[in-house]
């Protein structure tokens, strides 16, 4: 997975995917919505209703599948089952779950190339990839996924490397505990 710029594919579009409208916490709206809940805009498989007035937050929004010319199609986020996205504040890379398939990024081949993006963000930038599933949260790591305690913050997070007996391995500080 290549670290890409905000410039979609163009032999990419959404297709019938409408994922990004459902996980995403949107407060921009008229009706604003939590995550895992379908925009009321949105008729899945189908877009949106309102594609030719649509606020700028959503019109300039793009997962990682439609920047990324290396993500094949089964990466798309309705057969993943996942969007994977650089818009969170926090985190380099996010993975946000669908909640039905909480499980989702942890099949084949998803978790392969998860795991290598996670070592390649670790090794540049010392943090690493946070998969999300509704209120619960975890940390990505090339060998192991770990779970955030709630209520820490995610730039309260510390990671450290450390060499084992099987190599390299980064684990995480979270504030008082
Ligand atoms: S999740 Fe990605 S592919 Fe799906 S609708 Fe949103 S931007 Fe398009
Ligand atoms: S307004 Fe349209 S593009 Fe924006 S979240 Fe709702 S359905 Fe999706």
């Amino acid at each position: 997975m290549k670290w890409v710029d905000a410039v979609p594919v163009e032999s990419k579009p959404c297709g019938s995917c409408s994922l990004c409208c459902k996980l995403f916490d949107i407060d921009w709206l008229d009706k604003p919505k939590p995550a895992g809940k379908w925009c009321h805009n949105c008729t899945p498989g189908k877009g949106c209703a309102i594609w030719q007035s649509v606020p700028a937050r959503c019109a300039d929004y793009y997962c990682v599948w439609r920047l990324d010319p290396e993500l094949p199609a089964e990466w798309r986020p309705d057969r993943a089952r996942f969007v994977l996205t650089h818009a969170h504040v926090d985190a380099p890379l996010a993975v946000l779950l669908d909640p039905g398939a909480p499980d989702a990024h942890r099949r084949e081949p998803y978790k392969s190339l998860l795991a290598r993006t996670a070592r390649q963000i670790l090794e540049g930038r010392g943090s690493t990839i946070v998969v999300f599933n509704g209120q619960h949260r975890t940390l990505l790591f090339p060998d192991c996924e770990i779970a955030i305690p709630d209520g820490v913050a995610l730039h309260d997070i510390r990671i450290e490397g450390r060499n084992g007996p099987n190599g390299h391995v980064w684990r995480p500080v979270f504030p008082n505990h």
